[in-house]
């Protein structure tokens, strides 16, 4: 790939971020891996849809500007990380689609077993925590999540993706959107019914037969924070006997927290309850 068609590519794509309402004003940053030593990276205050391929910014790998006449994007430190962290990643992406930032502002993470596909692709799309954008907080709040995962959402900020090229981080970003977006209407329909542990087995392994590189196996057992920078951690409740079962914890309610009624609602909960005794 030359350079000029790798220009060319992240206008695209700025193009298309902008026109799905990904970004707004002069949101949102794109960078490609140049060879082994350089990065060819959006300006920063430019708006991502009204790009020309003369308007990047070539750095090193340290963040010194080697050509160009803007200055790199403000969130460059955040782009450096990633590639530090992920030899084999070639594009990185940051956006704020506004379904999946307001996953991000809610500190709700879009890590349950819910489509096959995202599933198989991104595992999961856990929530770095919240660092002022542009400073050196961000990369280390990135830094946790980034070996394990191809997707994040960074808390009350954004979404980062990665990839093998510059199309491939920006579907991921179309993913994450779109996933976002599925799983707040099925919140409002009454929740998600979640794929079972053996089903996000079965489809961990189409990866291979898929060819999806992902970066980490899948943990749907999870147990403490730690396990985030090893695996990617999915929800999905055991099946047994053929019958999913769905722990407190999947159903948005903890076993020890307060619910209210109304006195209509719990008549027919007795009512039910002395009819299965019958
Ligand atoms: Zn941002």
């Amino acid at each position: 790939m030359t350079e000029s068609h790798l220009r060319a590519d992240i206008v695209e794509v700025g193009r298309r971020l902008y026109a799905r309402g990904y970004t707004a004003s002069n949101d949102g940053n794109i960078s490609v891996r140049l060879g082994s030593d350089r990065l060819l990276m959006t300006p920063a205050n430019v708006c991502k849809g009204f790009m020309n391929d003369q308007m990047m910014v070539i750095t090193d790998l340290d963040g010194n500007k080697i050509s160009g006449e803007r200055k790199p994007s403000s969130e460059m430190q955040m782009h450096l990380e990633v590639y530090r962290q992920r030899p084999e990643i070639q594009a990185v992406v940051h956006a704020h689609p506004p379904v999946a930032t307001a996953f991000a502002v809610a500190g709700i993470p879009l890590d349950r077993a819910v489509l096959a596909e995202v599933v198989t692709t991104l595992g999961s799309v856990p929530i770095a925590e919240y660092a002022t954008p542009s400073t050196k907080e961000l990369p280390e709040a990135v830094r946790k999540y980034v070996k394990a995962h191809d997707g994040m959402l960074l808390a009350n900020h954004g979404a980062l993706t990665l990839g093998s090229d510059v199309y491939s981080a920006y579907y991921k970003m179309e993913t994450i959107e779109h996933f976002a977006n599925i799983s707040f209407v099925a919140r409002m329909l009454g929740g998600e019914r979640l794929l079972s542990r053996e089903e996000v087995i079965r489809l961990q392994g189409l990866r291979g037969r898929y060819g999806i590189a992902a970066p980490a196996p899948i943990c749907a057992e999870p147990d403490g924070e730690t396990l985030a920078q090893d695996c990617q951690v999915v929800f999905a409740p055991p099946s047994i006997g053929g019958e999913r079962l769905v722990p407190d914890r999947f159903s948005g309610v903890g076993a020890d927290e307060e619910i209210r009624l109304t006195y209509r609602e719990l008549t027919a909960l007795i009512e039910d309850a002395v009819k299965n005794l019958k």
